[in-house]
This record gives C-alpha cells, sequence and structure tokens, in this order.
C-alpha cells in the first residue's frame, strides 16, 4: 500500500507529498520527497520502512524540532540528518522537550516521557549538519532555498522551490484547528510574521505538516488569513472572559474552547499547553495596555 505517497506536480516525478498516518495528524506528521531528500520523518516507522523500500534517500531535513516530525527517526538513522541551527541542541538532547513543553517537574513528567521513549520513538538523534535561512540546497535539478518561519517554534523553516513556485511551509499547517504556539519557544508575533512572509511569496502550491495540499495563489493566500485570524479569534475569546473588576487567572481560562475543543489525546499534557498559549495572549495583552495584572490574575484596563 503506497497510496500515503503522492506526486505533486504532473510533470515532474522526484517530488512527492507524503501523507502521514491518520492523515498526518498530530502524533504523526506529513513529510515532503524532494529527489533523494525527505523532509521531516513523522509519517509512521511503517511508511518510513515503506518509503525507504521504494526510493534511495540520501540526506533527512527537520522543519523543526517537534517530536511529531522528528519521531521513528531510527528507521534512517544510517542517513545523514540536517536542520536549523536552534533545533539541532534540542534535537540531540531530548530531555529539553520537558522545559520546552514546561512539563518539567509536574505530574505528566513521567508520562510523558514514556510517550516518547515508548510511544512515539523520539531519542537523541545525531544531526550532522545544520542548515541556515537563505541556504540553498540543489537536489537533483531543483534549487530549494530556506526560508526563517519562526513562531511555532525557535528555528521552524520552510523550504521554497522557486522555480515550482512550491514551498513545504511546515506547522504553518492551515489546520481548522489553527496556529500552536504552546511551546516555551513559541512566539506569536513571529508566527504572525512568518504567515506574513509566506503571503508575500509567489505561491501556486502549497504542503504542510499535518494537512495536505492546496492549491492556487488566490487559496492559499485567503487560508493564510483565515489561519492568521485564528490569533484574533482566540484573543476576542479571551477579553470576553475577563472583566474589569473580578481578576482572572490563566487556569481559569483552561477548558473554555479557547484553543482545544477536547482533550482526547493525553489531556494533562494538552492543558499544560494551552495554559503556556493562553499565558503567551494575557503577556501580549498586557504589553498592549488592553489588560492589567493584579495580585489574582489580570482585569481589563
Ligand atoms: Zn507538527
Amino acid at each position: 500500500m503506497t497510496d500515503f505517497i503522492q506526486p505533486i506536480f504532473e510533470d515532474h516525478d522526484d517530488i512527492f507529498f507524503i501523507e502521514g498516518k491518520y492523515g498526518g495528524k498530530v502524533p504523526f506528521s506529513n513529510c515532503l520527497l524532494i529527489a533523494d531528500h525527505i523532509i521531516d520523518t513523522g509519517i509512521s516507522a511503517l511508511y518510513l520502512k515503506r518509503l525507504r523500500h521504494k526510493f534511495t534517500i540520501r540526506k533527512v531535513l527537520f522543519s523543526h524540532w517537534h517530536d511529531d516530525h522528528i519521531r521513528d527517526n531510527r528507521i534512517l538513522e544510517d542517513i545523514p540528518f540536517y536542520c536549523h541551527p536552534k533545533c539541532k541542541p534540542i534535537i540531540e538532547d531530548i530531555d529539553k522537550l520537558l522545559d520546552l513543553y514546561a512539563i518539567r517537574g509536574t505530574p505528566v513528567e513521567i508520562k510523558f516521557k514514556e510517550y516518547l521513549s515508548d510511544v512515539i520513538d523520539v531519542y537523541n538523534t545525531k544531526i550532522k549538519g545544520s542548515f541556515s535561512p537563505g541556504d540553498v540546497f540543489q537536489i537533483g535539478s531543483y534549487e530549494m532555498q530556506i526560508i526563517s518561519t519562526p513562531g511555532h517554534s525557535v528555528g521552524h523553516c520552510a523550504f521554497h522551490i522557486p522555480e515550482l513556485k512550491f514551498a513545504f511551509i511546515g506547522d504553518i499547517d492551515l489546520s481548522k484547528f489553527g496556529p500552536w504556539y504552546g511551546g516555551t519557544d513559541s512566539n506569536i508575533s513571529e508566527f504572525i510574521e512568518s504567515i506574513e512572509k509566506i503571503r508575500k511569496m509567489d505561491l501556486e502550491v502549497v504542503a504542510t505538516g499535518h494537512r495536505g495540499i492546496v492549491r492556487g495563489k488566490e487559496l492559499i493566500n485567503q487560508q493564510l488569513i483565515n489561519y492568521k485570524e485564528i490569533f484574533n479569534a482566540r484573543e476576542e475569546k479571551i477579553l470576553s472572559f475577563l472583566t474589569k473588576e473580578h481578576p482572572t487567572s490563566p487556569e481559569d481560562l483552561l477548558e473554555k474552547s479557547i484553543i482545544y475543543k477536547d482533550y482526547r489525546f493525553l489531556k494533562p499534557f494538552l492543558l499544560v499547553m494551552e495554559k503556556t498559549m493562553i499565558d503567551k495572549h494575557l503577556q501580549k495583552l498586557k504589553n498592549e495596555g488592553k489588560i492589567t495584572q493584579v495580585a489574582e490574575g489580570y482585569v481589563l484596563s
């Protein structure tokens, strides 16, 4: 079964969108295969094995350090791995994930460690080299540029082939869920800047880490705008819970459908990340003077 390997262009037989297990939904992700290079490994161990059987892979590039994009890379461990310099120390020492997800010392810590090692097989991965924004990879007949798109995480990159007006934009994923910034390294302003950067590019086709392929300049632009709008919608929702009189704490805002609508996937872990994302909005609103921090939480200014 190889229907997860999808050609992107009719007239190019060496660029494939590789759809991850369960449609590339977390805890899996989609990958890109361009000639003998693969970007990300989150499709599942079984799909990686099938891919390896069918194609020669000489280099693995990571779009960012998140576990759903580097998981199961053991299947390709004899092939050199590359990533952004800021992701290298994290991928090489996955204990850092506990701090980046703010779960060290919480009741979820042990469960999360078990999840990394026993469920999704994420382990310390030696990175052979790094790439920087602006670098160009010559892959077969294609020139692929590295585009810096931080915000979702530090070191998050997009991969652009100008000749084809195509980019793999990783976890600027255009999903219905919307942008995710639940890491301590995530940054809302940078995320918005990165979306704007993609909007300015001349693109006819994009592929993302958790959704399929989007085609057409207009549609890509509209979907990027809709995706960015979700920051505002969440912010509005947070403001609707705040009053001038009674302080609201970040904890009060959990499970109010501001970020997650359901918690089927490791609920205690999602609650930690939901709090991180709400905290980032509260900081932003405070910096903009819209809310004021008091002893027990926040009030409208
Ligand atoms: Zn992801």
